[in-house]
């Protein structure tokens, strides 16, 4: 725990008002959005485990002087945006400083001709958007938490909106990239298309979950705002039919924006009040001003004719697109003070991936896992590629109290990512590891490759001051894995 007089030290570093102290600025900042956080934040003692202060840099430079003087002092520093994550990786340990990007928000630049929009890392998503929109463009990075969740922490989590299909993930939009190292040194990783300059650094960023660097400044690319999205939907009497149709739909290569394909669970929670009665759903939306956009209906209207789908009509895919992101509020009633399902009721979400070959399978085996402890378990699909594609589970765990439910939770997550590592999944597609799943590296990358991505941050931070305990399991007791 850093000591007043070294928090004073730090506060002359900083311009005036970008340090406090103030209990409720840290009470605030001390967790993110994950069920865990949820849960102790409504049992917590006020002033319990509690950061030291909350530093608000503008600037790289002063990101460079709190890495610094946390080096000095060897104090902890936990990077954070917008505080949406689900795996606690933003979660701050007690004494640590908090170090919210939140005032670096401006978008510096767009550049119309290469495309390239040029921001600081704390920007929200929709403000970015907003911003872009009046230019006739868009990144086309559509996490549902868009408005609550920055540019920085789309990078460190290794973010993926619900455009994927269209724009692609967080590494496919990062041009540039400029951080600053754990030592305090900065880096400006220059906006190029590709680059053959050895490995790729900004890859390394991307996913490091505020370990290797603190992102303060992006380049993102960016391509036209769509007119309008045109949709279709199919139905399917199976989710492995429905699995196929969209794997049939990527090899097409018909570029939709957005694709979907719910098992029979999901599909009756997304399109139940709009009439869905029964078997799987699927979705697919293009943007109107594709060429050609009447071939490429066609074309997933046959992919479903092969796959025993039947058309549903638009009205799937325009209700989906108006609700998209109704479950984040709906989630924070459930999981917040509101407890709206009442005490002792936890939803999460797991988000793996796999090939399509594996993908039927992967999907019993994780929901059986799941099923065995919750009492709803749903998922879809809505991340494809070429050779697989990812399966989002949402579950729901009843117990008598939240001290249950928070046995039952963890003991579910545990089975669950046995159960996708043995099927031949990856534990995450897109809400990276936090403190949730760190102690399960090992078994997803094995001795070497934990050992690999210990290395480079033990180089890159050889005092262990940056974020600890996340995404890389500690090797001693201090930040122990919550699972
Ligand atoms: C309801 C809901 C829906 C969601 N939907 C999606 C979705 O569709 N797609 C998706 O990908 N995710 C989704 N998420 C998860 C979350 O929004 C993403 O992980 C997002 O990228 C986190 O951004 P943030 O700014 O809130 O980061 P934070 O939660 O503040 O931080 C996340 C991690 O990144 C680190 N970090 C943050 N900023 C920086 C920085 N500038 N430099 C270095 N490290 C940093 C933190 O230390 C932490 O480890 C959802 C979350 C919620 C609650």
């Amino acid at each position: 725990v850093p000591s007043t007089s070294a928090l004073a030290a730090l506060a002359e570093r900083l311009p005036p008002g970008a340090l406090t102290t103030d209990p409720e600025d840290l009470l605030e900042r001390s967790t993110d959005w994950s069920p865990l956080a949820f849960l102790r934040g409504l049992r917590a003692e006020p002033g319990e485990e509690l950061p030291a202060a909350v530093a608000f840099p503008s600037s790289t430079e002063d990101v460079a002087a709190v890495l610094a003087w946390a080096n000095e002092t060897g104090s902890v520093v936990v990077p954070r945006g917008g505080g949406s994550g689900v795996c606690g990786g933003a979660e701050a340990s007690t004494g640590s400083v908090v170090l919210d990007l939140t005032r670096m928000d401006r978008v510096l630049n767009v550049d119309e001709e290469s495309r390239v929009v040029h921001v600081e890392a704390g920007v929200r998503g929709d403000r970015l958007e907003a911003t872009l929109a009046e230019r006739g463009l868009t990144v086309g990075h559509y996490p549902q938490s868009i408005a609550l969740s920055t540019v920085g922490g789309w990078i460190a989590a290794s973010s993926a909106g619900q455009a994927s299909a269209g724009c692609g993930s967080i590494e496919d939009l990062v041009l540039g990239v400029t951080a600053v190292l754990p030592g305090g040194s900065i880096i400006r990783l220059r906006p190029v298309p590709r680059s053959a300059a050895g490995p790729d650094l900004r890859r390394l960023l991307i996913g490091s979950e505020g370990r290797f660097g603190v992102v303060t400044q992006a380049f993102l690319s960016c391509t036209s705002l769509p007119g309008a999205y045109v949709w279709d939907a199919f139905g399917f009497d199976t989710f492995d039919l429905c699995m196929a149709w969209m794997r049939a739909v990527v090899a097409a290569r018909i570029g939709p924006a957005v694709v979907r394909a719910y098992d029979e669970v999901d599909s009756t929670l997304a399109f139940g009040t709009i009439g869905h009665t029964g078997g799987c759903a699927a979705i697919i939306g293009f943007d109107t001003n594709l060429p050609a956009v009447d071939e490429r209906r066609r074309a997933a209207a046959e992919a479903a004719r092969e796959t025993d789908g039947k058309a549903l009509g638009p009205s799937y895919g325009t209700h989906w697109w108006d609700h998209r992101n109704d479950s984040v509020d709906l989630y924070r009633r459930i999981m917040g003070a509101e407890r709206a399902f009442g005490s002792g009721v936890v939803v999460d979400t797991m988000e793996v991936a796999g090939l399509w070959r594996d993908l039927p399978e992967l999907y019993r085996a994780v929901r059986g896992a799941l099923s065995r402890r919750a009492d709803a378990v749903s998922c879809h699909l809505s991340h494809a590629y070429p050779s697989g594609s990812s399966l989002y589970f949402t579950f729901l765990i009843r117990a008598s109290d939240d001290h249950e439910a928070e046995r039952t939770y963890l003991a579910a997550w545990k089975e669950a990512v046995r159960a996708c590592h043995a099927g031949g999944g990856t534990m995450t597609h897109h809400h990276g590891v936090g403190r949730l799943k760190a102690g399960f590296l090992r078994e997803e990358l094995g001795d070497g490759g934990l050992e690999m991505l210990r290395a480079i941050g033990e180089a890159l931070d050889p005092a262990g001051i940056l974020n600890p305990g996340a995404l890389i399991p500690s090797r001693s007791d201090r930040h122990p894995p919550l699972v």
